[in-house]
């Protein structure tokens, strides 16, 4: 029997993926190309594997003019399959609130470590009192 290595993600499985993705994106497969959903040029969708810059499955239309492209990530949000980043004013809402928070645990530190400072003054002065 041949030993499998079974840590290794299968790069076809990223193919698979993308196949997919692109039939749902409406592309028709012919052969190792697709039709291109875009521009409704025959074969024009070229699939690429992975390389030294990407480490994913990407495709691109090589129609002049079309500038159809992306990876399984790209058509999963254009096909709305993938979560929206947050709108910039719910960004902007959050942020603000991340910075009061930080503002007043900062506020809260300054008050303890004045209380400690106090304290050990205090602690020093009594001890100053009952001499050494
Ligand atoms: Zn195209």
């Amino acid at each position: 029997m041949r030993e499998h290595s079974f840590n290794r993600p299968d790069p076809l499985e990223g193919r698979a993926e993308l196949e997919s993705l692109l039939k749902q994106a409406g592309a028709i497969l012919r052969g190792a190309r697709f039709d291109c959903p875009k521009c409704e040029s025959k074969r024009s969708v070229n699939i690429l594997p992975p390389n030294a810059r990407f480490d994913y499955w990407g495709f691109y239309c090589h129609k002049d003019g079309c500038e159809w492209r992306g990876n399984a990530r790209t058509l999963q949000k254009e096909l709305g399959m993938a979560q929206e980043p947050l709108p910039r004013e719910e960004w902007l809402k959050r942020r603000r609130e991340h910075e009061h928070l930080t503002g007043r645990i900062s506020e809260r530190k300054r008050e303890l470590d004045d209380q400690i400072s106090a304290r050990e003054r205090q602690d020093r002065g009594m001890s100053m009192k009952h001499g050494r």
